[in-house]
């Protein structure tokens, strides 16, 4: 057995000195740290190149030991990294491999360490090898040499690079295969669902009439009525998911169609309202409609489509904000130029003049942050976390499929204009609030039909 003697700590090190050790292997990582602990140094562990460079930066040790042959980055891409970062230039980097061929020497100098130590190590001598680095010993080699290995390791790191390019590309494909055979499945499902339910949705409205014993608009609770109209309501809701899922296929495939005609943006964005509040008038909101928008000129558009964008937008500022909020719908007209309006980094490149009208929909609630405010147009992206997922359209931070901003931008941008959001951040305490911003030009739609 190994019996550890205490040595004495050169003089210039006045502090317990750290060194950080890079090794892929959790046994090589153990024996060290044991080592070099019972030596009175101060050890740390990263298990890769990465996570090496990170713990580097914060911990400043005051020397590395790196091991060569990692996955990932390996030791000399690691070291090279590292040199380049200007806390960590002059840090002692020692590598410390089980490589012993000709040549890897120098390679290991040549990508930025200042020493080399060969595994197995010499358990009584490795502590002193690593002190005389703290002391400054640096190993050398001659100019000519380092020429020579510049050359070598740069062509190395060429071919990683491209081994990795080529990686990436057939991981790339891969993915985009899973994600059309993903987009696919939920398409072809989504319409086999939808033959049998517009059966059923039929037949619960004939059985919802049918039950309906008076002309009271509100059957007693528990009578055939009001069950038929439970069914209809449920029905209903699976009706407008699939609906939402076919929606987006066709906007993904570029196929959505519009029915253009000149539009009242005011009547559709009551009609969405008036949708809304029919199947939830429980939450104490204020929702305000500006003056503004009853002057606002007609546009050329699909009114079905745009009730759509408005009621995703209201169902959105609704199930976001807590009782006792307010919701705001303002618009105004842009023109002649997106410049003039404050506006303009929101406006595609593709409208020529940028005229038309701008509409915003506020609420006071939980907001967004800001890192998530280009993600959540993504299709199927939910912020929340799933597993608290709760089903509905209007209940406070009630959840739906992701899909909802997707068609709404989907629809917009088929009617040539734009959508963004604009939000200090979430802060369920503090509700921020978010200002989702719609412009619709008057006219010049790249989807005319
Ligand atoms: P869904 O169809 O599930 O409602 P959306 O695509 O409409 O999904 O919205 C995606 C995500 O964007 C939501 O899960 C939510 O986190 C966030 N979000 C959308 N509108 C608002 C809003 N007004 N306030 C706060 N967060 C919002």
């Amino acid at each position: 057995m190994t019996c550890i003697e205490p040595i004495d700590v050169p003089p210039q090190l006045t502090h317990k000195a750290t060194v950080l050790y890079i090794d892929d292997d959790a046994v090589n990582r153990a024996l060290i740290n044991r080592l070099l602990s019972s030596y009175n140094f101060k050890v740390v562990e990263a298990q890769t190149g990465l996570e090496g460079i990170a713990i580097a930066k914060k911990e400043r040790p005051d020397l590395i030991l790196m091991d060569i042959n990692m996955p990932g980055l390996d030791g000399h891409e690691t070291t090279t990294r590292m040199r380049s970062i200007p806390a960590l230039d002059k840090t002692p980097i020692v590598a410390l491999t089980a490589r012993t061929a000709k040549g890897e020497r120098e390679l290991a100098l040549v990508a930025g360490c200042d020493g080399y130590i060969t595994k197995p190590i010499e358990v009584d001598n490795f502590p002193h090898q690593v002190i005389a680095y703290l002391e400054g010993q640096r190993d050398t080699m001659s100019g000519a040499e380092r020429q020579h290995f510049l050359g070598q390791y740069s062509q190395k790191l060429v071919e990683r690079l491209e081994a990795k390019i080529i990686q990436l590309e057939q991981a790339n494909q891969k993915l985009h295969k899973v994600d059309k055979l993903k987009s696919d499945f939920i398409t072809l499902a989504a319409h086999e669902l939808r033959t049998p339910i517009t059966l059923i949705y039929g037949y619960a409205r004939l059985l919802q009439l049918t039950a309906q014993e008076s002309d009271d608009n509100v059957p007693p609770e528990g009578s055939p009525g009001d069950l038929a109209g439970r069914i209809f309501d449920a029905v209903h809701r699976l009706n407008e998911t699939i609906n939402d899922i076919l929606n987006i296929s066709l906007i993904e495939a570029n196929q959505m169609r519009l029915e253009r005609e000149p539009v009242n943006l005011v009547e559709v964005i009551n009609a969405a309202f008036r949708e809304l509040n029919r199947t939830n008038p429980q939450r104490l909101l204020t929702i305000g409609f500006d003056h503004s928008l009853t002057s606002l000129p007609s546009i050329i558009g699909d009114p079905q489509r745009l009730q759509q964008v408005f009621w995703n937008l209201l169902s959105n500022a609704i199930k976001f904000t807590p009782d006792g909020g307010s919701i705001s719908v303002k618009g105004w007209v842009v023109a002649p130029g997106p410049a003039e309006t404050g506006l303009s980094h929101a406006f595609p490149t593709s409208t020529a003049s940028g005229s038309g009208v701008v509409v915003t929909v506020a609420d006071t609630g939980v907001g967004i942050d800001l890192a998530e405010q280009v993600n959540i147009f993504d299709r199927f992206y939910i912020v929340a976390n799933t597993a608290y997922h709760t089903s509905s359209k209007t209940a406070f931070q009630g959840g739906g499929l992701g899909l909802g901003l997707s068609i709404t931008r989907g629809i917009i941008q088929a009617h040539g204009g734009r959508i963004w959001v604009e939000s200090p951040g979430h802060d369920p305490q503090g509700m921020p609030g978010s200002t989702f911003f719609v412009f619709l030009p008057f006219g010049d739609s790249p989807y005319a039909s």
